[in-house]
């Protein structure tokens, strides 16, 4: 009998899946990691198995106690996922704007939930230095131990994909992979990743896509941490600073990819190819195409689909949320949702 012993066994060894109209397009073979078919549904859950995992080693936590995290909502769902089958509790701080589907999701998975304003970092009340604050209380009351994940910091989540989503790569493309690219939103997958790639072959091509109105395009391009103008409807990415996790990518380029061409490419997925995913994809398979339009043709490209577009109903496949925000609406769209207005 071959079986996983637990939910958490079963997080990783995703498939590779070729992403057809992007290959055609570029001449490239441009492949998809397919992250949305992790248990908790996104990339994150391999950083929150590698949190806590990690963290039990070291003694930070014992049966019955506590995860606290600051998360756009993808993480405290792979968090909440691997703290059931191991006996924790889960509290999450999410900023309000974060979609419904994950806030529903997070509390269906057992994790309590802070909903906080959306605030800047620079801003104490930034909800990255309340779960801090928080769990700095809460370490006084808890009597079996209170793991703040803390995932821009902990560098647990940078090597989830160093040691499992890069060895991954490596193995299905059996060493030939030309390029990897991905958006930042910790850096956990971009810099586990490319650390891995480049140890096994320095000449792999390792890119970021960024999203308007964060800083990681501007570092990885010119050196220096400053914001691009705009704002993006992704969830889940986008860096202004440079943390001690993105200090260990090893990165090439960056490519700014806007939402329309972003949203374009989501679109297109579903309706061509029957893969409905998450904003944060589009940026990834845009700056895929990207990348491989610049080494030219026969190439082999990865990314990542970081998480499914059902956890974004309410926003991307809701034609009168994306007019909105003057984004384009397919015909289609329109046909298939039955969203009320
Ligand atoms: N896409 C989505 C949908 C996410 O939730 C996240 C993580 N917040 C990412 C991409 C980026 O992953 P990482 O934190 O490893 O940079």
């Amino acid at each position: 009998m071959a079986f996983n012993k637990d939910v958490i066994e079963a997080i990783g060894n995703t498939p590779l899946i070729k992403l057809k109209h992007a290959s055609e397009a570029t001449g490239c073979t441009i492949l998809g990691k397919a992250e949305f078919m992790n248990p908790g549904q996104s990339v994150k859950d391999r950083a929150g198995k590698w949190m806590i995992l990690e963290a039990e080693k070291r003694g930070d936590l014992r049966p019955g106690g506590l995860v606290v995290e600051s998360t756009a909502g993808n993480t405290g769902i792979g968090l909440a996922v691997v703290a059931s089958a191991r006996g924790y509790r889960t509290l999450i701080l999410i900023p309000e704007t974060q979609s419904q589907e994950k806030k529903d999701m997070l509390r269906l998975c057992g994790a309590e939930l802070i909903e906080v304003p959306q605030l800047p970092y620079s801003n104490p009340n930034n909800y990255q230095h309340v779960g801090r604050r928080l769990a700095d209380q809460l370490r006084k009351t808890e009597p079996n131990g209170v793991l703040f994940a803390d995932q821009w910091n902990n560098l647990d989540n940078a090597k989830a994909h160093y040691e499992s989503t890069g060895p991954e790569i490596w193995e299905q493309t059996g060493g030939k992979v030309d390029g990897f690219i991905c958006s930042v939103g910790t850096g956990g997958t971009l810099a586990g990743v490319s650390r891995f790639l480049k140890e096994k072959n320095k000449d792999i091509v390792t890119a970021c896509a960024d999203p308007h109105g964060f800083a990681m395009y501007e570092l990885f391009k010119h050196g220096t941490a400053k914001s691009t103008p705009g704002d993006s409807i992704t969830e889940g990415i986008g860096l202004g600073r440079v943390t001690p996790i993105i200090e260990t990518a090893v990165v090439d380029d960056a490519f700014l990819i806007s939402d329309e061409e972003a949203v374009t490419v989501i679109y297109e997925l579903l309706e061509q190819e029957g893969l409905c995913l998450g904003g944060s994809t589009g940026i990834n398979v845009a700056g895929a195409i990207r990348l491989a339009k610049q080494l030219g043709p026969g190439k082999t490209i990865v990314t990542v689909l970081a998480d499914s577009g059902g956890r974004y109903q309410s926003k991307l496949f809701n034609p009168a949320f994306m007019r909105s925000k003057n984004l384009p609406v397919p015909a289609w769209l329109e046909k298939r949702t039955k969203i009320d207005v």
